[in-house]
């Protein structure tokens, strides 16, 4: 029988690490970046030469001055070393969606029996990983296994803190040997480069300053679980796949809403404060933290940065956190859905653009009818994400996601675009063709108590079911899911906006050839994208069947499997919108569509194979047990009451018919895996775990051998 855990002693658990942390009594602001070899470190540690050279490569993003990179090196190195470091690592986002880091000490022989440390520009600019292992999509076969990690400056190296000593990261992107993107970063970085010139070429028809390149911003917010770390160990779904594939949802869960920004347990904040701290000092600017809707749910949030900097981030608070929760006895749980019948994981990603001017060009200001430059970007978005919905979910496809889009609690796996009340009248008063003339105010809200102020309320309402909301200042793409890298649906949302300013500019161009009246080429242009790609827009409850119904009616895509919507990269046109804005040629995509789809595929297998091992090694046995005890003790029971026990009788038998149908699931599964055949292996996991669940509620549940949901998700 397993052990159950009823009274933890979390008085040491993360203590005594926190003691040992030189935050010490430090604020905040004192060791923020501490670790992050950033502008106000480089100027103490370059010359005058060469702090400008580099500030100046950062801020256009690049070119960077070969001749200086020996001294940037020397200066990281000896920075990194003053923090304990012994060696250093290109850091890299290759196509399983994770990082990947290989480490080199900074030691050199020095003739003499010893050691000198050393680091050169060679190696901090270029580093050659054997990467023929990573995911390619059969871009890098084996015998050219030859790729490449080059420096990121526009993202700065930091410093990771090991048990006894600390690590030099930099931020790099990976290619192979003929230059193709392994990975995420690459064309992440060529997005931004696409939208970014898009956006100036707006700024100058519009007769905008440019002051600064125009750079699209992110802010991610990352949902979790946490879990007891005995209970994780006890759960080798947990720990193989992310996600029970077994449990029956406990009666209370998260039906009174009692969970949601509830006040956090100490144990949880004692995770958060930790989390927080270690972010810090990454220079991470978490901001905001939360309890979320399910029971053992949360959320954090950053303020939202450059979106190179901001996906980086994301990508290490992922890592961070899984670290911290170690610490207190946790484990955190970054799959979509870990538990079946309760809310799944998201990772919303708030996206905006800073134009030129250095001005948030999503923002409406108190006039959006009178602010060119918004409408216009609004439009563009419109129009990318009509045009493009179904690249657009391709970019949040995963086998783990598929068990939340879609789901009641998730944004649909149709995607359309929230408004909003303000903005959909100025795009009504644009569609008829004058202009828009006026903006809905939002007015003041009464509370109904004298002794309160009025608070300003905002002009339009929220809507927690769009998959593509407005959110006052910027986009919200919900449909991202929990464990995801943030880069693939960036890297769309920059390419097809950019994709569509690109139109918009070159009419506009082309307008003011024959008609110097600007403003009403500017009117019929955005005229004719919302008569075409007004059908995105939906307001309404995107949860409703109603709404599936609409949308078909409507002509949008709902693509509701990974593989069904993985296609769409294959698509000629996504082809030619990738190789139009320079993002991703067709070999790249078609290397990502096969990587993707193996993924996947893997994913499906092993889930298969495992739930097929624990049913029939460690769950049926149990049952197969229990029934033979149920027989034994009824047996006994007649003999001496000289009765027949008939509810007893009945009991057995739902018992018996549970385990025998359990052990015909398991047979439908090991066949379907010696087929292969992926649609059968998930409707095997579907189907089995069905009459598993049924089990857990028929043994009783100190024979069961898994801990429970309500044991895993009401943590204290
Ligand atoms: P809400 O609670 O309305 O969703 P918040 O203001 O709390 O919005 O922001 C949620 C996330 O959106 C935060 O990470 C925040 O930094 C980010 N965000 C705010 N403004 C922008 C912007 N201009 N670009 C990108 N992200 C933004
Ligand atoms: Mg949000």
């Amino acid at each position: 029988m397993r052990t159950r855990i009823s009274a933890i002693d979390i008085s040491n658990i993360g203590g005594k690490r926190m003691m040992t942390t030189e935050t010490g009594n430090k604020t905040v602001a004192d060791y923020y970046g501490d670790n992050v070899f950033g502008i106000k470190v480089m100027r103490n540690y370059l010359s005058e030469k060469a702090f400008k050279s580099l500030s100046e490569a950062i801020k256009n993003n690049g070119p960077l001055d070969r001749s200086i990179a020996d001294e940037v090196a020397e200066a990281m190195k000896n920075w990194a070393v003053a923090k304990g470091a012994t060696h250093y690592t290109h850091w890299f986002q290759p196509l399983t969606g994770l990082t990947a880091e290989k480490h080199d000490s900074f030691i050199e022989l020095d003739g003499e029996g010893g050691v000198i440390l050393e680091f050169s520009g060679d190696a901090l600019i270029q580093g050659e990983p054997d990467a023929s292992s990573f995911p390619s999509g059969g871009l890098r076969p084996t015998f050219e296994a030859r790729g490449y990690t080059g420096w990121d400056p526009t993202s700065p190296a930091f410093i990771k803190e090991g048990p006894n000593a600390t690590t030099l990261c930099i931020p790099t992107y990976f290619v192979g040997w003929n230059g193709v993107s392994l990975d995420k970063k690459t064309p992440l970085l060529r997005s931004m480069k696409a939208i970014s010139k898009q956006v100036s070429r707006l700024a100058k028809l519009l007769g905008i300053k440019i002051t600064q390149n125009a750079f699209s911003t992110l802010g991610g917010e990352q949902e979790y679980f946490l879990i007891d770390r005995e209970y994780y160990h006890q759960r080798i779904d947990l720990i193989q796949t992310g996600r029970t594939l077994f449990g029956k949802p406990p009666a209370k869960h998260q039906q009174m809403a009692d969970h949601y920004f509830g006040a956090i347990k100490e144990r949880v904040m004692g995770f958060m404060e930790d989390l927080d701290r270690e972010m810090w000092k990454l220079g991470a600017p978490l901001k905001t933290r939360h309890n979320e809707v399910a029971p053992g749910q949360f959320e954090v949030a950053p303020i939202f940065e450059n979106q190179n900097l901001a996906v980086d981030h994301n990508m290490l608070t992922m890592e961070v956190m899984q670290k911290v929760a170690k610490r207190h006895g946790l484990a955190c749980l970054l799959h979509e859905k870990p538990f079946a019948g309760i809310n799944g994981s998201g990772k919303h990603c708030n996206w905006s653009i800073t134009g030129p001017d250095g001005k948030n060009w999503l923002s409406p200001g108190d006039s959006p009818h009178e602010n060119e430059r918004f409408l216009i970007m609004l439009c563009a978005v419109i129009k990318a994400v009509d045009e493009h919905a179904k690249f657009l979910r391709a970019s949040v496809a995963s086998a783990g996601n598929d068990h939340r889009l879609g789901s009641h609690e998730a944004p649909p796996a149709i995607i359309s675009i929230y408004l909003g009340e303000q903005l959909t009248d100025i795009i009504e008063q644009i569609e008829k063709g004058s202009g828009a003339k006026s903006s809905k105010k939002g007015g003041t809200l009464t509370v109904g108590l004298d002794s309160l102020p009025t608070l300003p309320r905002h002009a339009s309402d929220r809507n927690r079911t769009s998959p593509f909301a407005f959110t006052g200042s910027k986009f919200e793409f919900r449909a991202v899911g929990s464990a995801m890298s943030l880069s693939g649906p960036n890297i769309v949302i920059n390419t097809i906006v950019a994709d569509a300013l690109d139109d918009i500019c070159t009419k506009l161009e082309e307008a003011r050839k024959s008609d110097k009246n600007a403003d009403k080429a500017v009117q019929k242009i955005l005229q004719e994208i919302i008569k075409k790609h007004k059908k995105i827009i939906f307001n309404g409850d995107n949860y409703t069947e109603a709404w599936l119904k609409e949308a078909k009616k409507r002509g949008l895509p709902n693509l509701k499997t990974t593989p069904e919507a993985l296609e769409v990269i294959k698509d000629p046109a996504v082809i030619s919108l990738c190789e139009r804005q320079g993002v991703l040629t067709k070999r790249e995509l078609i290397s990502r569509y096969d990587a993707y789809l193996e993924a996947y595929e893997t994913v499906i297998r092993y889930e298969a194979a495992l739930a097929a091992d624990m049913a029939k090694t460690t769950i049926i046995p149990v049952a197969v047990d229990y029934q033979a005890e149920l027989a034994e003790m009824i047996k006994s029971v007649e003999g001496i009451n000289k009765t027949k026990s008939a509810s007893s009788r009945k009991f057995l038998k739902d018992v018996s018919g549970e385990t025998e149908k359990a052990l015909t699931a398991v047979g439908s599964l090991e066949a379907a895996l010696k087929g292969n055949s992926i649609e059968k292996m998930k409707d095997g996991v579907a189907a089995l775990r069905t009459v598993i669940d049924t089990l857990e509620g028929l043994v009783p549940s100190n024979k069961w051998p898994l801990p429970s949901y309500t044991e895993m998700l009401f943590i204290s």
